[in-house]
């Protein structure tokens, strides 16, 4: 059961998750007490980083509700302005230069965004009373400083039927059973990023619906400890190095990121937590919202690409090297590719506009286009930094050798770089590019950049559908001379895009 506390320190939030009744497997065994694994820890601290941000440096990392006129998390608050969509991105990057991982936080955030003012058109329509109920939960969360999951990906087995034509009809979650005091639900997400570092987890819709999937239109908030929950832990490249002994190996031995499968067997969601009971046609309305916060919030990756980008050029210098126009090329290279990434998602925020419930939303496009470059740019990143570090950064031996009182001096020895600099340093700082090129942290660097919050084609879907092709058709037939009746009106039609392009900024 969440105990009912104001969650404000790191210490507060490590003591809040302990003595919970998650279960939860890893390696074919169930874990006790998860904050106390090893392996998992990491991925905790990365997120208690988020509570320490928030008293350290308040005016990124807080802000004061309105709903409850208190200072919270800035994670839970819903932006009432363009400026606190743009703050979210600028917390996101502070966050992943300080852990060179993922946080795990962000999911939630964009979830409680979405859903506030997906809730308030439902009612709009429908004359409910989701809002009412999503706003109570809001403020709920925000006196209680929860983190909060969101439960996305569904495994989605043939991707060529609905949820409804499955075979299995638990391949999306779903609603097994209604009762007068809520419903029941079964199935599966996948890889839910942070989710037993969460406290709620808020059941999300994967993809559009139709009609016949009715009983997949469900969306609701649980406790992570509710009955009939399962997650059964994600392995990571090189996860075991946790477990060495020494600190180096490991490459980042502080801070990793924490993907899970959530198995949901018939799980309870009380009528008060529902969201969104059968109302499939705002499914789609509700996915598109989320993915607009969430591609933009993957900004963390320029962050994280401060700390490589930073460990590559200190390589460089171990090896005495700095200095060739070569390094410096590669190394402006890199910056210019991960601030192309910073550029686009924090100009989708400054073009944020007002949804009909009062929440900020930012620019689709621009979120659409930061996240399709984030799927490249950072393997493009990891491959530069690949190329300075060298070779040893996937052959060192391990610390265990570099200790030993024969090999350990010949291995100094011989892997010195600069006289100055100890060995130790330049191993470290090659342990750190493999940890977030090749290990942990590859996870969130790349595979959760290229996957994340949509695969490329997701977003190229979205792009071609905003990009308006007509519209510039017709400026250049206007422009070329070519007498065509029809593209002098078409280039008057603003859409929204050029709409906010075009405007001066809100404030
Ligand atoms: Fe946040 Fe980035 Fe992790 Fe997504 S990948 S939760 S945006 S830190
Ligand atoms: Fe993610």
């Amino acid at each position: 059961m969440i105990k009912e506390i104001s969650i404000k320190t790191s210490k507060d939030y490590f003591d809040s998750l302990r003595n919970r009744n998650l279960i939860v497997y890893y390696f074919g065994e169930q874990i006790d007490e998860p904050i106390d694994h090893p392996i998992i820890r990491p991925s905790v601290n990365a997120v208690a980083k988020t509570y320490d941000l928030a008293i350290e440096n308040p005016e990124i990392a807080s802000v004061i509700s309105p709903f409850t006129n208190k200072r919270i998390n800035r994670f839970l608050h819903i932006a009432q302005s363009p400026e606190d969509v743009v703050m979210q991105n600028k917390m996101q990057r502070r966050l992943g230069q300080l852990t060179g991982t993922c946080f795990q936080r962000c999911v939630g955030m964009d979830a409680l965004n979405s859903l506030f003012s997906v809730t308030y058109e439902m009612d709009e329509k429908y004359n409910g009373s989701y809002h009412k109920k999503f706003k109570e939960f809001v403020v709920m969360v925000q006196n209680g400083g929860f983190v909060i999951g969101g439960a996305m990906t569904d495994v989605k087995g043939d991707r060529s039927l609905a949820p409804h034509q499955q075979n299995d009809p638990d391949l999306y979650v779903h609603i097994s059973k209604r009762t007068n005091k809520g419903v029941y639900i079964s199935g599966a997400k996948a890889h839910q990023t942070g989710c037993l570092n969460s406290h709620w987890m808020i059941v999300m819709r994967t993809i559009r619906l139709g009609e016949k999937d009715i009983d997949y239109a469900i969306v609701g908030a649980i406790p992570t400890d509710a009955k009939g929950i399962t997650y059964i832990y994600g392995r990571q490249s090189c996860d075991t190095r946790s477990l060495d002994e020494g600190d180096i190996d490991v490459g980042n031995a502080q801070y990793a990121g924490q993907e899970a499968m959530v198995i949901f067997d018939n799980v309870f969601i009380p009528n008060e937590r529902i969201f969104m009971n059968g109302e499939y046609d705002f499914a789609a309305m509700l996915v598109e919202r989320f993915t607009c916060y969430h591609r933009r919030s993957y900004v963390c990756k320029s962050g994280v690409g401060d700390v490589l980008i930073g460990a590559a050029a200190a390589a460089a210098e171990y090896n005495g090297v700095e200095k060739a126009s070569h390094i410096k090329d590669k190394l402006t290279e890199m910056t210019h590719l991960n601030e192309t990434i910073y550029a686009t998602g924090i100009a989708s925020s400054y073009q944020s506009h007002e949804t009909a419930s009062g929440a900020y939303i930012c620019d689709d496009m621009l979120a659409n286009v930061c996240k399709h470059h984030v799927t490249k740019f950072t393997y493009e990143i990891g491959r530069l930094a690949h190329d300075i570090a060298g070779g040893l950064v996937a052959t060192l031996p391990s610390q265990k050798d570099f200790d030993h009182p024969k090999i350990g001096i010949l291995l100094k020895k011989y892997l010195k770089g600069r006289k100055e600099i100890p060995t130790e340093n330049r191993v470290r700082i090659l342990r750190l590019i493999e940890n977030m090129t090749l290990g942990r942290n590859a996870v969130g660097y790349l595979t959760e950049s290229m996957h994340g919050a949509g695969s490329p084609q997701a977003q190229r879907i979205q792009i071609a559908r905003e990009m308006q092709v007509e519209f510039k058709k017709a400026l250049a037939i206007e422009l070329s001379g070519i007498k065509n009746n029809n593209s002098e009106k078409l280039t008057n039609k603003i859409t929204d895009y050029f709409a906010r392009v075009f405007s001066p900024p809100e404030s």
